[in-house]
């Protein structure tokens, strides 16, 4: 195949005061065209971190090990100028919270003229429309005006001259989308856009991205804690624990079928999510600079046994389309690279 995005193997790790804190321990990931992909996981394990890695956000990080494949090219090779001119362009983030991410300053119609006018000349493969620098400041505002009505926005006119603080918090979800959508990004990174909005307008918010997504055919990472939303978003579900993909499926079947302990755990404790995903679950994240030595999981996990606190579990192929990381799966290596999980 010829996915969009390929991450292998990264690992990703912060200096704190309490030493080095393996924060990302070896994941892949891989995001086809055209699908949506969904990273499940409670607060604290790597999620966000991910993504912000993928988008070269965090430059504290130190990327001791990987590969950012992006259309088979190396993200973490390029130039920092070259990074930041995908960034926005052909790959656009929509983010938590919505407020953070707009300006105050400026009208939502300055914001999605500015991204027109100067993200939108520099790019490379958009569409020749917005490309084209000569575009008069009226036909930029009435496709930023069609872009606001695309996400369902009834008084675009109107939101098009608002500041952001004159919005409702749904409104101003649905304005970063139009935002993120404008120049057409092949790839669309979401980090729980429902989260901060109330049930009804997160409910909504889904239902339009999936709409937009398979209009545009974008790719999609979907970044949530909420097993419910990603039930509903993705294609392909990736759990991850404590900075490890412990186990991906795609989504059907990994509902079906859980296997890891913590994915069993977690579908286990649903009717607890109102305390958070993974209260169900006795015990806490490790602490990333002191991680455990053979399986993250294995001081919450009711399986665990001597050959899980020793040796690590790589990613192992279940079945046809399903891994999991955990010593009670025999399996074929996921990867070349997990072989030594095997014959270990
Ligand atoms: Fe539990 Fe062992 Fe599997 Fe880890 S490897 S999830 S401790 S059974
Ligand atoms: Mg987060």
């Amino acid at each position: 195949s010829n996915p969009l995005l390929e991450v292998k193997d990264l690992h990703v790790e912060f200096d704190t005061y309490d030493g080095t804190a393996q924060v990302i321990n070896g994941i892949d990931l891989i995001v086809e065209r055209g699908e949506t992909v969904a990273i499940v996981g409670e607060s604290g394990c790597g999620k966000s971190v991910t993504v912000k890695t993928i988008l070269g956000l965090l430059p504290e990080a130190d990327i001791s090990q990987g590969e950012i494949l992006y259309k088979g090219e190396n993200l973490l090779e390029l130039s920092d100028a070259k990074r930041h001119a995908r960034r926005g362009k052909e790959m656009s983030m929509i983010m938590q919270n919505p407020m953070s991410a707009i300006n105050p300053v400026f009208t939502v119609g300055e914001q999605m003229l500015d991204v027109l006018k100067w993200q939108g000349q520099h790019r490379v493969g958009i569409t020749d429309w917005v490309r084209d620098k000569f575009r008069s400041e009226a036909e930029l505002r009435e496709r930023a005006i069609d872009m606001l009505e695309q996400v369902d926005i009834s008084a675009p006119e109107r939101v098009f001259e608002s500041y952001p603080v004159e919005l409702s918090g749904g409104m101003r979800q649905r304005v970063l989308i139009a935002i993120a959508l404008l120049l057409e990004p092949d790839f669309l990174i979401a980090d729980e856009p429902g989260t901060a909005l109330d049930v009804t307008t997160e409910a909504n918010i889904l239902e339009l991205l999936d709409d937009i997504v398979e209009e545009h055919d974008t790719s999609v990472l979907y970044i949530t804690h909420d097993l419910g939303v990603a039930r509903e978003i993705s294609d392909q579900l990736n759990v991850m624990y404590a900075g490890e993909i412990v186990e991906t499926a795609p989504t059907e079947t990994l509902f079906e079928d859980p296997q890891h302990p913590y994915t069993r755990g977690l579908l286990e404790s649903i009717p607890q999510l109102s305390r958070g995903i993974g209260a169900g679950i006795p015990g806490k994240l490790p602490d990333y600079t002191d991680p455990p030595t053979g399986c993250r999981f294995a001081d919450r996990c009711p399986h665990a046994e001597t050959e899980c606190r020793e040796v690590v579990p790589h990613l192992r192929r279940t079945e046809p389309e399903h891994a999991a990381a955990c010593h009670l799966f025999e399996g074929d290596p996921h990867l070349d690279r997990h072989q030594d999980a095997v014959t270990e």
